[in-house]
């Protein structure tokens, strides 16, 4: 799965939730995040955020937002 990182905090550019093949962005007050079980790991989402705020959960590091976009995709309205 893909994963939105800090980067996206105030952000909200949205070119993100235009490509996505399956509408699986959800949105918080301040940033986007990606439901991990709705993501099918298509790629087109990275290059597009201009914030460079979209990784995909193989870097290193990246547990804690793996888990905040986790639990935030089942509370936040989908895109
Ligand atoms: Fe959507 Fe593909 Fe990005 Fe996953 S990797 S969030 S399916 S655009």
């Amino acid at each position: 799965t893909y994963v939105v990182t800090e980067n996206c905090i105030k952000c909200k550019y949205m070119d993100c939730v235009e490509v996505c093949p399956v509408d699986c962005f959800y949105e918080g007050e301040n940033m986007l995040v990606i439901h991990p079980d709705e993501c099918i790991d298509c790629g087109v989402c990275e290059p597009e955020c201009p914030a460079e705020a979209i990784k995909p959960d193989a870097e290193p590091g990246l547990e804690q937002w793996l888990k905040l976009n986790a639990d935030m995709a089942k509370s936040w309205p989908n895109l």
